[in-house]
């Protein structure tokens, strides 16, 4: 699929082809010629039913586009770049967004790209590290400072 503009084009010239092969035919008498102007004219007829099916599918895939766009703008705002320790940022979930979810971080990377992904624990690596199953990224936190915004549960005082 190409870029809409070199598709409209495309479209564009191949109906103004059209039109003209159209006008020929007024001008034509012999049969031959008559005929390759059929298949000439039937060619450019559908590389423009070609064209327009690839503009339909590009406006198809540009309004999912936007409609993503709009609903991820609105769910950012129930996020909050915060640091959460050594450094290290992530977009936590604002309390009073959260009603019944798990409180959860999403990476900063993938959040700046309009992509959200939630941060997992990563038992891999070093106690407070997380990870980002999506770009693969990982962040060094502080159980304190997790536990200060509720993304941890607190020490158990036995
Ligand atoms: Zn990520």
């Amino acid at each position: 699929m190409g870029d809409p503009l070199s598709l409209g084009l495309g479209a564009i010239g191949a109906t103004a082809n059209a039109f003209k092969l159209v006008q020929a035919f007024n001008d034509v008498r012999d049969a031959t010629k008559v005929q390759a102007l059929k298949f000439e004219l039937m060619g450019l007829l559908l590389e423009a039913q070609q064209t327009q099916a690839a503009l339909v599918a590009e406006k198809r895939d540009l309004a999912e586009r936007v409609r993503q766009l709009e609903t991820w703008e609105g769910e950012k705002q129930r996020y909050q770049l915060t640091n959460v320790g050594w450094g290290a940022t992530a977009f936590v979930l604002k309390p009073e967004a959260q009603g019944s979810e798990a409180a959860h971080m999403l990476c900063a990377n993938c959040f700046q790209h309009g992509h959200p992904s939630i941060l997992q624990y990563d038992r891999k690596d070093m106690r407070g590290a997380y990870a980002c199953p999506k770009c693969k990224s990982g962040i060094m936190t502080n159980a304190d400072t997790l536990r200060e915004l509720n993304l941890l549960p607190p020490l158990r005082q036995d």
